[in-house]
């Protein structure tokens, strides 16, 4: 991908990272070819008609990277700013992700061009419907499977599902079309909480490494949705004082910790953390910088930068956002020896239980939450640690560790598969 050169934030991260990696591995150039480029990028035009009667055009894109070691897999972002662009980088950040968590899928993503936030719940469940009948040639159990991602959610997954089997006219799907769907629908027990876990799963073991006790540890969350509510609740629940969050409205503060509980009740109420009692107001950015010893970046892209890496105070940040440190600013981390657990070991906590829900509707079953939980804790510790350890043989950093194992493994299965003529 390093021909892009208009190249969006995010698609000219994961290209630098590929790069790299691909160097550092000495890739053979026919496979660096192909793994450098998405399989398919589909851009498609749909024309809802919206509760008011009028006629509403939105444009979507669903991008598969990969599909070496099984059915492209990865959310749908749903923001007026997403590009395709966006949507390949993210595409081929997923498939090192799945490689990298151990599960037998690819990589893929979709983008849907609307602020799904200024929707009602009516003109969201159309607009959802509308682009599921649109993009349906293109998902499947066995093509690319869908789940949320920034401005979706359990619900849009249910009305996907939904979608899908009512054109079918069956009542179930044949298979596992969506993950991330409401459980009454086949989805899974811990699927909405899996993300933000994993990501405090991969803290404590980098407090073990750094030597840092979790219930003496400040933390400071970006983002307040499905992964950073979670992974602020979780952190809390460990024993830190959780400093700062912030969500797009602002963010809030408190030197001795907020109480998140009580947060996540005003943002319920409100929709924005802004406003929250007993916590000082602070801007939005100001959070990644609070005094603190935990950062976890969970909202969009390129938010640590070559600007305000110098001025970050934490020792370990966890990467809850998908590419939330551009290049240049992770050079800076890396010289001021702070830890970062990179975005495809960080938060590879969704992808992997969306893999237990894909088995479970496949076999018709329902996994209780303490087996969801202690697999994705036990995956989560066996690759952090496995990529930790790579990276102290090869003396390179956890990102740099993380992406040469993840590519690694699709390079091998590709050549596995051999070559069509
Ligand atoms: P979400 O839509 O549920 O929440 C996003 C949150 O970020 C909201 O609170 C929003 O107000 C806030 N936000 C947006 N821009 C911000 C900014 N500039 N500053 C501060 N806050 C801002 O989204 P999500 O599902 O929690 O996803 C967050 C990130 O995690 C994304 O990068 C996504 O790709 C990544 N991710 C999500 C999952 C998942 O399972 N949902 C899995 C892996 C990675």
């Amino acid at each position: 991908m390093s021909q892009l050169k208009t190249a969006s934030e995010i698609l000219k991260t994961a290209a630098h990272n590929f790069d790299s990696a691909a160097d550092r591995l000495k890739l053979d150039s026919g496979l660096r070819q192909k793994l450098s480029q998405p399989k398919e990028r589909i851009i498609i035009t749909a024309n809802p008609v919206m509760p008011d009667g009028k006629i509403r055009q939105f444009t979507a894109f669903v991008v598969r990277h990969s599909d070496a070691l099984g059915p492209s897999k990865g959310g749908i972002r749903m923001t007026d700013d997403v590009t395709l662009d966006d949507v390949a980088g993210l595409a081929m950040e997923m498939s090192w992700k799945a490689s990298l968590i151990g599960v037998p899928f690819g990589g893929g993503k979709a983008g849907i061009c609307l602020d799904g936030g200024s929707l009602s719940k009516e003109e969201k469940e159309i607009i959802i419907r509308s682009f599921t009948r649109a993009a349906m040639r293109h998902i499947g159990p066995e093509i690319y499977i869908p789940a949320p991602d920034m401005g979706t959610n359990e619900t849009d997954m249910g009305h996907i599902r939904d979608c899908i089997s009512y054109s079918e006219g069956i009542s179930i799907t044949k298979g596992c079309y969506v993950t991330g769907k409401p459980v009454i629908l086949g989805g899974i027990t811990g699927r909405r909480e899996a993300t933000g876990k994993g990501v405090v799963y991969s803290i404590l073991a980098a407090c073990g490494k750094v030597g840092l006790d979790i219930k003496k540890a400040r933390a400071a969350v970006q983002g307040f949705g499905n992964v950073g509510g979670v992974a602020a609740m979780e952190t809390a629940g460990c024993g830190a004082a959780v400093v700062a969050v912030s969500d797009i409205s602002g963010g809030v503060f408190n030197k001795n910790g907020l109480d998140i509980e009580q947060l996540g009740n005003h943002v319920k109420r409100t929709g924005y953390v802004k406003g929250f009692k007993n916590a000082a107001a602070i801007d939005r950015q100001e959070v990644l910088e609070v005094d603190c010893d935990i950062v976890i970046p969970a909202a969009s892209q390129g938010q640590i930068t070559a600007e305000n890496a110098p001025k970050i105070k934490a020792k370990i940040i966890a990467e809850g956002a998908n590419a939330p440190t551009t290049p240049a600013a992770d050079e800076i981390l890396n010289k001021r020896d702070v830890f970062v657990i990179p975005d495809i070991l960080c938060n590879a906590g969704g992808v992997f239980v969306s893999y237990l829900e894909y088995t479970q509707e496949t076999q018709r079953e329902q996994m209780t939450l303490d087996h969801v939980n202690s697999r994705l804790h036990r995956a989560m510790n066996q690759r952090f640690e496995a990529v930790y350890d790579y990276g102290r043989e090869h003396k390179i950093t956890m990102r740099q560790a993380a992406m040469e194992l993840a590519i690694s493994r699709v390079a091998e299965g590709v050549v596995a598969r051999g070559f069509l003529p």
